[in-house]
């Protein structure tokens, strides 16, 4: 029994306070419904190519639109997600729903998607992403898969069996948040990856922090040594976008360049991109 705020309570310890335990309840029971009525929806951060900042594509990062409590952060609930299990069924209206939205913009963009360890264990995936596919008649060039560095160490058989499946369709794969957890330049080696996404948390840091610096430095030399590709996620101002450029990272995502936007708006962004190289192209010509 536990007092605050003046009035006793009882908690329990054991997996969190009885107030946690209906919290994430409740969210399970709606989670359960958030799919199939429609609840779930998916924005778009623009990716850039460095150094001249064209569009090369979108991550698709998944919201959901609760009735009562509005737009829930998906760190709030796919965590609840990949306990219960109802990751299985979000994370394959993901796939689909991202590779239909893909298959709107110009050819040469393409779609990052989040896809959890949990769903990797299932052979399932490999077929949904195959089944997306042609489907919506995209180039498999035109998708990658984000699994977390993390995500990829445990279970690593499976999971890289599950992985090289993937890539065999011609999908690439990127290592989400690297540096954070356990992390080891070998695990760039050992996983067939075609990217690494270096974590926000060192890109945040790097224009105030040496070491921080130095960390996206060695990534992004060696993955580039390895012919893997970099991706550098967060960045908020020039200072950061200078460092990433001058260490020769390049794709680069962040507040600095875009939030993400909703589907209309990536799809406007998309086309708007097209026309306006078509329109350099022009002023080329006419220049030459
Ligand atoms: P992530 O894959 O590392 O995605 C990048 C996160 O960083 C996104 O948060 C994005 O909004 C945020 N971000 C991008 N640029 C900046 C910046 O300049 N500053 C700051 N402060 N943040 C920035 P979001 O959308 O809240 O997603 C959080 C995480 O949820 C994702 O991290 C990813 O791990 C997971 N997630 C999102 N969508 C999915 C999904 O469809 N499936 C699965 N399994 N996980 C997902
Ligand atoms: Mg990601
Ligand atoms: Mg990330
Ligand atoms: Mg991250």
């Amino acid at each position: 029994i536990a007092k605050r705020n003046g009035r006793f309570r009882v908690e329990f310890y054991s997996d969190g306070t009885l107030e946690e335990t209906v919290e994430r309840k409740l969210l399970e029971h709606d989670l359960a419904l958030a799919v199939e009525s429609g609840q779930l929806e998916l924005d778009y951060q623009p990716l850039y190519a460095l150094p001249d900042r064209t569009l090369t594509g979108f991550e698709a990062l998944l919201r959901w639109r609760h009735p009562v409590r509005g737009r829930v952060p998906p760190s709030a609930f796919i965590p609840l997600a990949e306990q219960c299990g109802a990751i299985a069924e979000i994370g394959a209206w993901v796939i689909d729903e991202a590779c239909r939205q893909a298959a709107l913009w110009p050819a040469n963009l393409y779609v990052s998607i989040n896809v959890s360890p949990l769903q990797l264990r299932s052979d399932d995936t490999p077929r949904q992403i195959a089944d997306a596919i042609a489907r919506h008649r995209l180039a498999p060039g035109r998708i990658e898969i984000e699994v977390t560095e993390t995500g990829m160490l445990e279970n690593s058989a499976r999971i890289a069996t599950a992985l090289a499946a993937v890539r065999a369709l011609g999908v690439r794969i990127a290592m989400d948040d690297f540096g954070t957890g356990y992390s080891s330049l070998v695990h760039i080696r050992d996983f067939a990856v075609d990217r690494i996404k270096i974590d926000r948390s060192f890109i945040g840091a790097s224009d105030t922090d040496p070491n921080s610096a130095a960390v996206v430095c060695a990534v992004a030399t060696l993955a580039r040594s390895i012919g893997v590709a970099t991706t550098g996620e967060g960045v908020e101002n020039e200072a950061q976008l200078a460092k990433l450029i001058e260490y020769g990272c390049g794709t680069v995502q962040g507040f600095l360049l875009s939030r993400p936007l909703d589907a209309m708006r990536a799809t406007e962004l998309a086309h708007a991109h097209r026309d306006g190289q078509a329109a350099r192209l022009t002023d080329q010509e006419i220049n030459d």
